[in-house]
């Protein structure tokens, strides 16, 4: 994690969240600075540095807008006016210099006015109780103390309700920075008395923006792609991407780092393809050659986080714009799958069993499926049979048609060889509790009339015509 905190943005224009960037600069060019800030957004987005940036424009040494704000003298507000610039037309700036006292001892760390909390290591009760005790006293050194309090949500009521004490009633000299992955359970009251500011997972470009700092530092040569791919890979996490970056420098030997590079670290070579095979096995329902498929990448030494992200990316592409091997209800069953077996990949003892389960489940499903629609199908058809079929009914007609239908769809359940040779017979006649059947073969005479096909065969006519019937198969040379 070198690279990443050493190229950790030091000043608003570094901000890599351009929302962030923009709310940032118009906040610090306003007349009145916030008593309280909310940093909400997921981890690894750059919270605590835009944190520490702000502390360190406030109490930047040469930062002439604060400066002439705490002489009392009149500053104009020219926030619309510099909308988007760092820097002011009077050469006023909000930008810390990054080289003063002050700044240096606020990117160290090691400035007693700034003081980090982070609420997570001891639900934070003797840190806050510390700071109502504390935040009366002038900063020692700094123009305002600043407190970062990070994973906020984690405070105890207690902790909440004395730094909501602080909250509203703040001393003038000091400026509370509170950060959290979880907003909705920090309380409301704290919340509006704080400005808010979201921190949104990055785009492509912003992601570029945090890479292009360490890529002009490090002065390496990367190609352009490896760079889309890197954005992939990060899951818009600016940690994760300057890690992946490093781990590439690494590989890459003080070369060029390029696709191959990338596609021998991270194994993502021919990944499309291997998503289409995979895809076109499940749309066929076909178990055995999933799984081999499955077999196949594990042996390559193929990333499952990777590989389920890109089917999970497909799948949805194919939810967006229609597929003609699966329809709608079947893309979204299996993209609920497969979302659910994706936070189980972490802990799997090997990393392809989620996604075989996947695959297991969705072909178990569909057969079910099918056998239910079966059932359901014959169910009908015997339905009708019965109310069509009266007795000294002859063959060759439809109500037959449909109780003849009716019985191989049910046998076939029970014996699929059975329902087979039943299907080459002829049905000559359903008489006085008698089913008539004529076949030419004696062999399949004798098949039939085996004493367990015979009491399958009763059964199911039976069943069908909703009357105790006994199935005869006769042999006929027409
Ligand atoms: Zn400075």
């Amino acid at each position: 994690m070198v690279y990443y905190r050493k190229y950790r943005p030091q000043t608003v224009a570094e901000l890599d969240l351009e929302e962030v960037r923009g709310k940032l600069e118009s906040i610090l060019s306003a007349k009145e600075l916030p008593h309280a800030f909310l940093f909400t957004g997921p981890k690894g987005l750059g919270k605590t540095s835009a944190a520490r940036i702000i502390a360190k424009a406030i109490n930047c040494e040469r930062n002439s807008k604060f400066k002439i704000q705490n002489s009392k003298l009149q500053v104009k507000n020219k926030k619309s006016e510099n909308k988007g610039k760092v820097q002011q037309s009077n050469n006023e700036t909000i930008e810390p210099c990054d080289v003063c006292d002050n700044c240096v001892s606020i990117t160290n760390g090691s400035n007693i006015d700034v003081l980090e909390i982070d609420a997570a290591s001891n639900r934070g009760i003797d840190e806050i109780r510390d700071l109502r005790e504390k935040i009366k006293f002038a900063p020692a050194s700094l123009r305002k103390k600043v407190y970062i309090i990070d994973e906020v949500h984690m405070l105890t009521a207690d902790a909440f309700n004395a730094l909501l004490k602080t909250l509203e009633e703040p001393p003038s000299h000091a400026v509370f920075i509170l950060c959290t992955t979880e907003a909705e359970k920090v309380p409301g009251t704290i919340a509006s008395r704080t400005f808010h500011v979201r921190f949104n997972k990055p785009t492509r470009d912003e992601i570029l923006h945090s890479l292009s700092r360490i890529i002009k530092g490090e002065k390496f040569d990367i190609e352009e792609e490896v760079l889309d791919q890197i954005y992939k890979l990060s899951e818009g996490s600016f940690r994760d991407a300057a890690k992946i970056l490093e781990e590439l420098v690494i590989s890459s030997g003080g070369k060029k780092i390029t696709l191959k590079t990338l596609e021998a670290s991270f194994k993502t070579a021919g990944l499309e393809t291997d998503v289409a095979r995979l895809l076109s096995t499940l749309a066929k329902r076909d178990l055995q050659g999933a799984l081999k498929t499955i077999d196949e990448l594990s042996q390559r030494g193929t990333d499952f986080k990777v590989l389920t992200e890109r089917l999970a990316e497909k799948i949805h592409d194919l939810l967006l714009s229609g597929s003609d091997e699966f329809q709608i209800n079947e893309l979204r069953r299996l993209l609920d799958l497969i979302n659910n077996s994706y936070r189980d990949i972490k802990f799997s003892v090997l990393p392809q069993i989620p996604l075989e389960l996947v695959v297991v489940e969705w072909c178990i499903e569909s057969t079910q499926d099918e056998d239910k629609k079966q059932e359901f199908q014959v169910r009908e058809e015997s339905v009708e049979a019965k109310s069509q079929i009266g007795h000294g009914m002859f063959a060759g007609n439809a109500k037959s048609d449909n109780f003849f239908a009716a019985l191989i769809s049910a046998v076939k359940r029970d014996n699929h060889s059975l329902a087979g040779i039943l299907r080459g017979c002829k049905l000559s006649e359903i008489n006085n509790g008698n089913v008539q059947f004529e076949t030419k073969y004696k062999f399949h005479k004798d098949k039939l009339t085996e004493a367990k096909a015979s009491s399958i065969l009763d059964m199911r006519a039976s069943e069908i015509l909703k009357e105790k019937v006994h199935v005869v198969v006769n042999l006929t040379n027409k």
